[in-house]
């Protein structure tokens, strides 16, 4: 059958029997109904121990070892009641996914006998083997101990099923000797680091709060495919994006998906999905079409950024289990399809109090609010001296595709402040009077409709950083990433700005009166202004897909890192190494351990691309042009068979000679990349030189053929479903 027949039975086998199956969530009452609660803790813990966990929880107060033993029991009898069977240490190591292994509550007592247990020490720790994760060269394959570590911080979950459920402890994963081995451990880490500095800072300014958090709100982008497409592309099973697939006549040119109606198969599986998580205390708000065809996004309510980043890694799990019950794939490769959109993931950031005081919120007279004006210059220094961690926190073979192509901010870092903040900062390094101007209220024509207030900016979408209100957008991250690693960039550089700030604001005031507020303000002000002069080249209100930016920020001075390669090697600078080891949220030998995985990662994801177009041009492409080849020279020999005249301009030959041109090139291009892919290369970076300047463009080149060849060959023929079916037939 042809990938194309089989595709219409499944979309059509879909409307027989299923819209109908999805009985929709009780939000209120299924809301969190699988996590191990502060609000189940209530009903079950001690008072003492409720206030020790919800301590942890909120201030990250150390917990007592005896209270552990307790919230075990409570969690296991929790977990028990729900039909768990097993406990896992649940824990995110730098392969970017997630881990653990199953644990069963069972413990034999008497011969024959068993009894249930989870004790304080089964919660604090585990002890999986190290050697066998990604570790960077921390970890030799004979030096294999490594420890889970209870977070307390992030809530217990149940884990269901169709035939039971196990319970999952948000864990830390470190080595035997205490290197972190995974993306929790700094994360926890550079929040403590933030929350040190600001409270600091906050303290001179007179106030004084139990705990400063970073809040995180991430919208992820996503494909929704059917599954028999999935199937039948090696390249998307394998590598999770196409390597091959020409551009269809209709992409995204209409503009007519974005937003659009979602179509009802698709509704089906969401809702499922945001059932599911629902269940697990995520609060998953937004929903709609993106701008490529079959391209959607979710947006949870943020959180605060341990727990966003946990719940971050839950939501793909479960879009991708979920989609597969509905009998789609969810992509969430950053670029499954060329020539159409991409998918990121904007990570929306801010930082509060304990008690919700946002400290970027600028209020309505942002120039009067000090509070205000040092949290956000202290944001947008760490861009500024940091450019090169941050495009680092967002790099992967994946988001090279996306990166500036016209469709996500380029590689170049610049914060897009919106008019009226913009004015402000503008005021400030010129040394003129600090003023907010705002524009008038919107009235839109109609007596009827009210006066709709404006924000005090527009929006920039091409900005890769940009201020929304009352919070940072980081727009730059990939759709398939953890959110830890470019927080713990964000709250590292942050901290850092932070304690600078705090220590300048300590000598300038040194002598002076302190306690006469226009001699402080005086002083911050102009703290604040130097800061403001050595970061002005970072603030940029245009269009940054524009060839002029890329020009404009070469000039001044801007990092434009392209490829995950170029980023990488910035890694481990004198710079970034002090960043990280001052505030203890990175030793050297940790960072370099990343900055090896990471290469690591981009070499071999590169390479798996490569030997999946080899194969699938050699096994599928190749033999389907011959079969065509083979068919019009039949033809040919068969019309002079007949008596008809068969010239080199007859029909057959003409098209039999184009086709055999093409496979020609195409055998000479796979030749190519396999010399490529051959090529032993012994040195890591070298090796990624390698896989970029000689592996990637091989490709291209196949790829390129390849295309030709599939606007000529039978549709019958073609191997692989079309993109135009993959996208429009659901
Ligand atoms: P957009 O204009 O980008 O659609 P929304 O207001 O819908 O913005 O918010 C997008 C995301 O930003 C959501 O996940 C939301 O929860 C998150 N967000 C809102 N306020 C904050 C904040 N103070 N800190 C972190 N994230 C936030
Ligand atoms: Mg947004």
């Amino acid at each position: 059958m042809s990938s194309q027949l089989h595709n219409l039975s499944a979309a059509t086998k879909y409307r027989k029997n299923s819209i109908d199956k999805i009985t929709p969530p009780d939000l209120e009452e299924d809301f969190g109904v699988n996590t191990f609660s502060i609000d189940e803790m209530r009903k079950r813990l001690p008072k003492v121990v409720l206030q020790g966990m919800i301590n942890c929880i909120t201030k990250s107060a150390p917990i007592d070892t005896q209270h552990a033993e307790i919230v075990a029991l409570t969690m296991k009898e929790w977990a028990l009641e729900r039909g768990a069977t097993h406990f896992v240490h649940w824990f995110q190591p730098l392969t970017g996914g997630t881990a653990g292994k199953h644990d069963s509550f069972i413990n034999p007592t008497d011969v024959g006998k068993a009894i249930t247990t989870l004790r304080g020490s089964d919660l604090i720790q585990g002890e999986p083997d190290a050697s066998s994760f990604p570790n960077g060269g921390l970890r030799a394959t004979h030096e294999a101990r490594g420890y889970t570590v209870w977070d307390p911080s992030s809530p217990a979950f149940l884990v269901e099923n169709e035939n039971g459920s196990f319970l999952a402890i948000p864990t830390c994963f470190v080595s035997w000797t205490g290197e972190a081995l995974d993306h929790k451990t700094p994360l926890l880490r550079s929040i403590d680091a933030l929350d040190r500095q600001a409270r600091r800072v906050l303290r001179m300014l007179g106030e004084n709060v139990d705990r400063v958090q970073t809040t995180v709100g991430a919208e992820q982008e996503y494909f929704l495919i059917d599954e028999e497409y999935y199937y039948r592309r090696p390249d998307l099973f394998n590598t999770g994006r196409t390597l091959v697939g020409d551009a269809p006549p209709k992409g995204q040119q209409l503009d007519d998906h974005y937003f659009g109606e979602i179509p009802s198969r698709q509704l089906a599986c969401m809702l499922d999905a945001e059932k599911e998580l629902y269940r697990l205390g995520i609060p998953v708000k937004t929903r709609h079409n993106e701008v490529a065809p079959s391209q959607y996004e979710l947006a949870p309510v943020f959180e605060t950024s341990g727990i966003a980043s946990d719940h971050q890694q839950l939501i793909m799990i479960t879009l991708k289990r979920i989609a597969r019950k509905h009998g789609f794939v969810a992509l969430l490769h950053e670029k499954p399809f060329a020539d159409l959109n991409g998918s990121g993931k904007h990570i929306n950031w801010s930082i509060s109090t304990d008690s919700g005081t946002n400290l970027l919120d600028p209020g309505t007279t942002p120039h009067t609010n000090l509070t205000f004006l040092i949290f956000c210059t202290s944001v947008l220094r760490a861009v500024y001296k940091h450019q090169d961690l941050l495009r680092i926190s967002v790099s992967s073979a994946g988001n090279d595709h996306r990166l500036g192509a016209n469709e996500a901010p380029p590689a170049i870092l610049s914060v897009f402040l919106g008019s009226q903040l913009s004015g402000v900062y503008q005021k400030l390094i010129n040394g003129d009077e600090l003023s907010s101007d705002k524009d008038a209220d919107l009235f839109l024509g109609v007596s009827m409709l009210p006066l709709i207030p404006k924000h005090a900016g527009d929006r920039n979408r091409t900005s890769p950083f940009a201020f929304t209100g009352n919070k940072f957008e980081f727009r730059a991250a990939g759709s398939n990433q953890s959110l830890a690693f470019p927080n713990v960039v964000l709250n590292a550089s942050v901290a850092e700005s932070l304690r600078d700030f705090a220590n300048s604001l300590r000598d300038a005031l040194n002598g002076k009166d302190k306690t006469d507020p226009q001699v402080f303000k005086t002083t911050v002000l102009e703290i604040l202004r130097e800061n403001a002069k050595e970061f002005e080249t970072i603030l940029f209100e245009g269009d940054n897909y524009s060839d002029d930016w890329h020009e404009e920020a070469e000039k001044r001075g801007l990092l434009n890192l392209r490829t995950t390669p170029d980023a990488l090697s910035h890694f481990d600078s004198e710079k970034n190494s002090t960043l990280f080891s001052s505030f203890g949220i990175l030793t050297v030998a940790e960072l370099k351990a990343r900055q090896e995985i990471a290469l690591e990662q981009y070499e071999m994801a590169i390479d798996i691309e490569g030997q999946t177009l080899k194969n699938l041009t050699q096994t599928q492409i190749i033999p389907a042009c011959f079969e065509y080849l083979n068919e019009l020279t039949q033809t040919a020999s068969q019309a002079r068979l007949v008596g008809m005249n068969v010239t080199p301009k007859s029909p057959a030959i003409r098209t039999a000679t184009n086709v055999s041109k093409h496979l020609e090139a195409l055998i000479d291009a796979v030749e190519e990349l396999t010399k490529e892919l051959d090529t032993h290369v012994e040195d890591l970076q070298e090796n990624v030189q390698h896989k970029k300047d000689g592996v990637i463009p091989a490709m291209l080149k196949v790829r390129s053929i390849a295309d030709e060849l599939e606007g000529i060959i039978p549709q019958t023929k073609w191997p692989l479903p079309s993109y135009s079916e993959i996208l429009f037939i659901h």
